[in-house]
């Protein structure tokens, strides 16, 4: 009998999300398979050495599997530099400034690792394998949660600008007189499309003070039938088709996916943001354009943050002007003088 070939482990990289009360983690193949069950640890202690260590732990169990391990990605809430693998500054963890992620945990990993915003990260995952896959073009993607959160993608590659700020659609300016945003700016999407801007819209109208009023409860009120609860939902379908019209206009884009917990309660705003999606965006580009719920609900981070980790190894990532290697990329047009 002839002998069969050893079946090889297949290659993975590893994609890890950091979330303010877990780091989940999984290995994902080039194919966006994922291998085995994906892992959960709890976040407990926000502090920073407490977080890193634990991600660190991740990380190490992460890579400590049978198969090859090529690069591991990592999601995380805030703003990066991705060129230098830096957290600038996150919501989610108050006392972190400028923490060099990326050169803290590559002394425990020997393969590439790459640092990305978790929106963008979950854009890339719902692009690769969740409500966007097969498709061309852009993808826009948006997080409904506590915030808002956002990520553009072209041709699976994420579009990132300059500074990698690109995609920031939850500080679109909805209302210059609307709400304060957290950013220091007035009436972006945020303060009517996340728990917290739904939450604060209700005390505004109804002028209650309930201490425990979270975006959940709001939900089920509306369902229930409580008149202000399903104004503020009005309100937030709104200004999700005010912003979203903006986006098919200035990107033309082939999908929009729509993921975060609030995505849940779809049926509470979508009707009102198709309606003015309706009334203001030009009808040629939004004929086309598909608008989705997010498929892969908690586990686009991770698979987004191993679908970028694949694209660092094979030099396919994004579309910013900061080059992989992180030079930076001499500008070929400039304006006239
Ligand atoms: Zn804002």
């Amino acid at each position: 009998m002839p002998k069969r070939a050893p079946r090889r482990a297949p290659e993975v990289s590893i994609g890890v999300d950091l979330g303010g009360t877990g780091i989940r983690f999984a290995r994902v193949t080039v194919d966006g398979d994922v291998i085995g069950r994906p892992g959960v640890v709890p976040v407990v202690d926000r502090r920073k050495a407490a977080v890193l260590g634990q991600l660190r732990r991740a990380v190490v169990e992460a890579c400590s599997g049978s198969q090859a391990v090529e690069a591991v990605g990592i999601g995380v809430p805030g703003f990066i530099r991705r060129d230098r693998g830096v957290i600038v500054r996150s919501p989610n963890f108050p006392d972190w400034r400028n923490v060099p992620v990326r050169q803290i945990l590559q002394r425990d990993v020997a393969v590439p690792l790459v640092i990305e915003n978790d929106a963008n990260a979950a854009a890339l995952g719902e692009d690769w394998i969740g409500a966007g896959q097969g498709g061309r073009g852009i993808l826009v993607m948006l997080t409904l949660g506590t915030g808002v959160g956002g990520g553009l993608v072209s041709d699976g590659r994420l579009i990132t600008g300059r500074d990698g700020m690109a995609g920031e659609i939850g500080h679109q300016t909805v209302d210059p007189s609307g709400p304060p945003c957290t950013c220091g700016n007035t009436g972006c999407l945020e303060t009517y499309a996340s728990y917290t801007g739904l939450v604060a819209n209700y005390r505004r109208r109804t002028g209650s003070s309930e201490d425990e009023l979270s975006g959940l409860e709001l939900a089920a009120r509306a369902r229930r039938g409580d008149a202000e609860a399903q104004l503020v939902f009005a309100d937030m379908g709104w200004a999700l088709g005010v912003t979203l019209a903006n986006l098919i206009n200035l990107l033309n884009p082939s999908r929009i996916v729509l993921g975060g917990g609030l995505s849940g309660a779809w049926p509470l705003f979508i009707r009102r943001a198709m309606q003015e999606i309706d009334r203001r965006a030009i009808r040629a580009a939004a004929r086309g354009v598909l608008i989705r719920r997010a498929k892969l609900g908690t586990a686009a981070g991770m698979i987004g943050a191993a679908r970028a980790a694949w694209q660092a190894v094979t030099g396919t990532g994004h579309t910013g002007a900061v080059s992989r290697l992180g030079r930076r990329v001499r500008p070929t047009m400039r304006a006239a003088s």
